[in-house]
């Protein structure tokens, strides 16, 4: 039986898609992101977390290894709601494209129930990769970080030719895409990063809209909590007056913007 290995299950998530969804987090991810916010989901394997507890430190596995079939029976436990709300499965991580056979096995148990499908990705995967899932797929949520290759290579610790490569494929299929921009202080967030993205976008025809994600602090004691290291010394959330500007920005050049997916 086809399986693999997640770090969790969100219900009745409403920011992963439309509608409410069963949002799956597929551990493995080849970025190592300064900001990543889901550290656990980076190691493709099963590994140890801490968490204070009343009687002090306790020591928890974070990682299962599932099958499919085990995995598809708790999605489709919400399958009223998705009906409801025009919702479904979405697919994320870590990289969910880092266990290809997993996911389009998953991709698969869906689209026989009919159940609407969205992949959240960072785009950092072979092409043959992404042109196997876009015929299972609803919906593409396509994170988009850095232009510049050098700064993008700095912080994420990959190059993003492939990335470029990848939404640019993405975006000539069928299938319907958001682009989902991580605003970062001092890294993703200025003015040239963000025109270069737009500039980008708008050669892209097939582009719904523009979901901002303020940085939050959330990943930044997991890292201690899983014995990592290589996170970002902590930079503040953004003003809540630039993400504005920044959503206006993308408004203005004629595009759908949400904040926080
Ligand atoms: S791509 Fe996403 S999951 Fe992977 S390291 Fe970056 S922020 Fe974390």
């Amino acid at each position: 039986m086809t399986g693999g290995t997640i770090f969790k299950i969100k219900k009745y998530a409403l920011h992963d898609g439309p509608g409410i969804r069963t949002t799956v987090f597929l551990k493995g991810c080849p970025l190592s992101c300064q900001w990543c916010h889901n550290p656990e989901g980076i190691d493709p394997r099963p590994q140890t977390m801490w968490r204070l507890t009343s009687t002090g430190k306790i020591d928890e596995t974070v990682g299962t290894v599932i099958g499919v079939g085990d995995l598809i029976k708790e999605i489709e436990k919400d399958v009223l709601f998705y009906d409801e709300s025009g919702g479904g499965a979405t697919f994320s991580g870590g990289e969910p494209l880092s266990q290809p056979q997993f996911l389009e096995a998953l991709l698969a148990a869906c689209n026989r129930r009919e159940i609407h499908t969205a992949l959240d990705t960072s785009g950092y995967a072979p092409a043959a990769v992404i042109e196997r899932m876009l015929p299972r797929l609803q919906l593409v949520l396509f994170d988009l970080k850095i232009m510049n290759a050098d700064q993008h290579r700095h912080y994420t610790g990959v190059p993003n030719q492939t990335i470029v490569d990848n939404l640019k494929r993405v975006a000539c299929s069928q299938t319907p895409l958001r682009i989902r921009i991580p605003l970062i202080p001092g890294i993703t967030d200025g003015d040239d990063n963000l025109a270069a993205i737009t500039r980008l976008a708008g050669t892209l025809k097939t582009v719904q809209g523009i979901d901002l994600l303020p940085y939050h602090r959330i990943g930044e004691e997991k890292y201690r909590r899983l014995g990592m290291t290589g996170s970002l010394t902590a930079p503040a959330p953004p003003l809540a007056e630039r993400v504005a500007a920044i959503k206006n920005n993308f408004e203005s050049a004629g595009f759908d913007v949400s904040i926080g997916g």
